[in-house]
Formats: C-alpha cells, structure tokens, sequence
C-alpha cells in the first residue's frame, strides 16, 4: 500500500467509524474544519488526559490553567502576532490556487529527502546485514549530489526568510521550477504577506464595537496569568503552567486533513526558569517531551528532531519534534526557548511589573520561559497513522484492526452475549455494570461474534468479553485480546483486574520516569 492510500483510506476510516466528520457536511462541509464522532471525542480525551497528567500530575511544580479565548485585543499587539504573525502567499495564476510560499518551498526540499531515504532502502536491500549506513550515506554519489542541493536550497532559504525578503522567496521558487500540483505550471503572482489572526466584534452595537481576536495559540493566557498562578499558588521557579485549548488561524494551505486545521486544540507548557538556566531547561523539555511521544509504543524511527532554520525574533534556541505522517516527516511540537520576550512586552504594553522575586537572590526579574506547544489534532493523526492496520489473518480473510495503545482506546472492553436470549443479555449487563465504574465500557448484542470482533478491532477495543451459556453455570468468560486474537476463559470477578492492568495511563507514564 502507497502512503498516499494509507492516508486515503485513515480518512474513509476515520469517517465510517465515528472518529472525524467535515464539519458542516450536509451544507457542503467548511474547508480545514473538522467535529470528532463518538469514538473521535473519547481518543482526543485520552490523548488530552495523558498530555495533562504527564505534565501536571507528574510534575510537583506544574500546574494547570484554563484561559478565556477572548483576550484583550492589545494582547496581541504586545506578543508580536498584529504585526508579525503572518505568513508567504504566492498564487499560481492557471489554477487560482494559493500555496504558503515557505510550504512550497520546504514541499520541494522534502523530495530530495525522499530520493536519499529510496537509495537507503536500496542499498539496504541489496547488502542485507553487510550494509553500513554511515559509510553509505558519505560516498554514494547520488546521496552525496543531492546533500549538496539539499544545502543550497536551505542556505538560500534561510536567509530569504532572515531578512524577509519577499522577492528572494519567489526566486527561489522559480530557479528550482517548483510547480503548482494542480495546474502544472510556474505561473506565479508575487509573494504577499497574510496575516492569520481571524477577528470578530464585541459589544452588541457597532458604535461600541472593538475588534477582537480568536487566539492563535494557548500561550498568551498563560503569560498574562503567570503573575496571579505564582501568587496565588506561591510557585517558585522552576515551575510550569499547562493549558489545553482551542487556537485558531485562519491557514492558506488547508489541506491534509486535521494535520492543518484552521480551528485545532493545543496543549502547551510555559515554564518559567531563572535567566541564564533556560539553555538547561530546553535540553530538558526536550528529551522529556521525546520520551512522552515514546512512551505511545510508536517505534523511534517515526520521530526525529528538526531544528529550526531561523529562530523567531523572541527565541535563543527552537526544536521542532517531527513525525513521519503519510505525507511525509512534518512538525508535530514545537520545543522553543522564549526568553524573557513576551513578559517584557507585556510589561511594556501594561506599564505593570511582572517580576517574579526570588527569595534565595534576594531580587526581582522577569523569568525566561522554555516552551513545549504540541497540537492535539495533529497528535489523534499520528496515533491513527501508527495504529491503522490490515492484517491477512491464518484463515485467509482480512482485518483492519487500530492497534491503538490501550490507555488511548475510545473504548476499553466491550461484553458479547452469544445470543440475545436465554438469559444472556442479562448476564452482560451484569457484568457491564460493574465494569462501568472504572472503564468505557459497551455492549455488543448484534450479529455474529465474529463480525461483532471485526467491528471492535477497528475502532481499537483492547478487550472482547463474550458471555455463553457456560457462563451462567461456571461464572466464567471468553476474553479476547485485540493484538494477538488470542482468547482464554477467565473467572468474571478477574476482568477487572486484567483489564485495569493493561489500560491504566500508569504504563505511559511510567516509561516517562
Ligand atoms: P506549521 O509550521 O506546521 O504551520 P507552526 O510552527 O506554526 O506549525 P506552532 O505555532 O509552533 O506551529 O504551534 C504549535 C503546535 O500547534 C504545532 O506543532 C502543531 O502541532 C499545532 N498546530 C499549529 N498550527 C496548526 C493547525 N493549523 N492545525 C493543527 N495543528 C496546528
């Protein structure tokens, strides 16, 4: 299967089985904005739960705030986003597409990537257990050709981006003949800026009206919260504040499903160290955060570090954490040292202090703060990616089974009576009401145990628990594991107990310690 089929059939997937609709679909649908079905919401709790807990249940000094999405409109005059938050369109004039420039750019570097990773595969195939990467990578000339371009390209890139220049940007695109997908052509306008802040009114009458913004990231809450949370909760540096919540940008290039979205979740740490430490805290968050993903059973080799290639104007060290989608390795979170910039700015702009006084200094100052920002959805994405699987099974049918790890499962277990009567039912329901206090649990009652197997698999459940007339004599049941298909017969008053054991977050965040 092609990556691009993978990514197809994630998406029919996601749909046939409650996890993600378009929203609006009966009127059309809105582009890059999507509502999460019944199993869609409970795995996006999950994901959510684990990110909260891992930061504020695991960490002493974090501690958790929920921020309004409306702020100030000053806010964000003061953190640069006005101004600044703004990214490169082109148009392609054949087809009236407009592209993000940048994407466009990085889109045509990613090939080169992609030509590299096909003469490894080769290689790889051809030496067997003899093949040395290392040595492959520095001599093969084909490899060594396209580092070289690879380099250019960036070399160019960077600076264009550096000093914002806008007609280098275009250049580029032109001298690499980079094309419009659509159309086919190099029939480009110029570059323009485009502010990604979406705007709405408050106040009722047009007179009062004052021009707001729809965040477009979690972060300033927190900053201008910092000062009352230390305060109130009478926090010493180092500590953290976490948030989780809606952020909105009004993208050009809304495409690839939820990876960009133009109404997503982000869940973000902002933690506050003492000037000069943040270099440390930054090696910190960094290896913490890798591991957080790890933890998820996704093997190694889909993440890997990206480091920015110009540092925004507020940042003295920036990582992105990438993951191999099917459209290839792109941003999942951004690991970012923020100085003491947006504090500063918001002193500026408020005329108020927002020093934080450390007792053993004996002085004031305004913190520095080491960011972890990772995006909800583009986190459900990469889980799907990973769990989506077909499976030929040892009769020769199919299965298409989400091998989701078992804490993140939509629902945990799920009781089968063999058949809708003799007493059956009544037997699952039993025992469903006592499961019901610790897990999501459902009952099953339709058509064929296999078929009611097929169905379960496919939206992750770990557990399979089916009631037979054996049951209402021994008080034993079938227990059917997701992974393995394996089945064995266990006393009723031992599901609990397996199943806590196998779904508990405990088992994530203990690879974390
Ligand atoms: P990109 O370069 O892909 O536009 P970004 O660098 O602008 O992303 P940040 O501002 O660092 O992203 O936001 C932090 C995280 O929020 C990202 O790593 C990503 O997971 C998530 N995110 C950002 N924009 C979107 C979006 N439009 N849709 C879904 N998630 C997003």
């Amino acid at each position: 299967m092609t990556q691009e089929d993978l990514f197809k059939k994630i998406i029919a997937h996601s749909k046939e089985y409650g996890f993600i609709f378009q929203s609006s679909e009966i009127y059309d649908g809105l582009s890059a904005v999507y509502d999460y079905g019944q199993n869609g919401v409970e795995l996006k709790n999950n994901i959510r739960e684990y990110w909260w807990k891992s930061m504020v249940q695991m960490h002493e000094n974090i501690v958790g705030l929920d921020s309004a999405i409306f702020m100030h409109p000053t806010i964000w005059k003061a953190s640069g986003h006005v101004d600044a938050f703004n990214d490169p369109l082109i148009d392609n004039k054949d087809s009236k597409k407009r592209y993000r420039a940048d994407v466009l750019i990085e889109d045509f570097r990613a090939k080169y990537e992609q030509k590299i990773s096909k003469e490894v595969e080769k290689a790889e195939k051809k030496f067997g257990d003899a093949f040395n990467k290392e040595q492959f990578l520095a001599t093969n000339p084909n490899v060594i050709r396209n580092v070289e371009k690879i380099n250019e390209l960036n070399k160019r890139f960077v600076a264009a981006l550096e000093k914002n220049d806008l007609n280098e940007i275009r250049q580029i695109i032109i001298d690499n003949e980079i094309v419009c997908p659509i159309s086919g052509t190099k029939n480009w306008t110029e570059v323009r800026q485009f502010n990604l802040m979406f705007s709405t009114q408050m106040g009722s009458l047009s007179e009062d009206a004052n021009t707001i913004y729809l965040r477009p990231e979690t972060a300033q809450g927190i900053f201008v919260n910092y000062l009352n949370i230390q305060k109130t909760g009478r926090m010493k540096i180092p500590f953290g504040i976490a948030q989780t919540g809606k952020a909105f940008r009004n993208e050009i290039v809304a495409r690839q499903f939820i990876f960009r979205m133009r109404e997503f979740e982000q869940m973000e740490l902002q933690f506050f160290v003492k000037p000069g430490e943040e270099l440390t805290w930054f090696e910190y968050w960094k290896e913490q955060r890798m591991k957080w993903h790890k933890a998820l059973g996704i093997p190694a080799e889909k993440y890997r570090f990206h480091q920015h290639e110009k540092l925004a104007h507020y940042a003295n060290a920036a990582f992105d954490i990438e993951f191999e989608f099917p459209f290839g390795f792109k941003e999942l979170e951004g690991i970012h040292s923020r100085t003491d910039f947006d504090l500063n700015q918001h002193e500026k702009f408020t005329n108020k202090k927002l020093r934080y006084f450390d007792p053993e200094l004996n002085e004031s100052y305004v913190p520095y703060v080491v960011e972890t920002s990772i995006g909800l959805d583009r986190t459900f994405l990469a889980i799907m990616t990973y769990a989506y699987n077909e499976e030929k099974l040892a009769d020769g049918t199919e299965r298409v089974v989400l091998k989701l790890p078992a804490a993140l499962a939509p629902v945990k277990a799920v009781v089968m009576p063999l058949v809708k009567k003799d007493g059956l039912p009544e037997k699952a329901r039993e025992i469903i009401d006592n499961l019901k206090f610790d897990f999501n649990c459902q009952i099953d009652e339709k058509d064929s145990i296999g078929k009611r197997y097929r169905r379960q698999d496919a939206v992750g459940t770990p557990f399979c628990i089916t009631v037979d007339h054996q049951t209402l004599e021994d008080n034993m049941v079938t227990l059917r594991y997701r992974d393995s298909m394996e089945q064995e017969r266990i006393p009723i008053e031992q599901l609990s107990g397996i199943i806590s054991e196998k779904v508990s977050l405990k088992n994530l965040f203990k690879l974390q310690a």
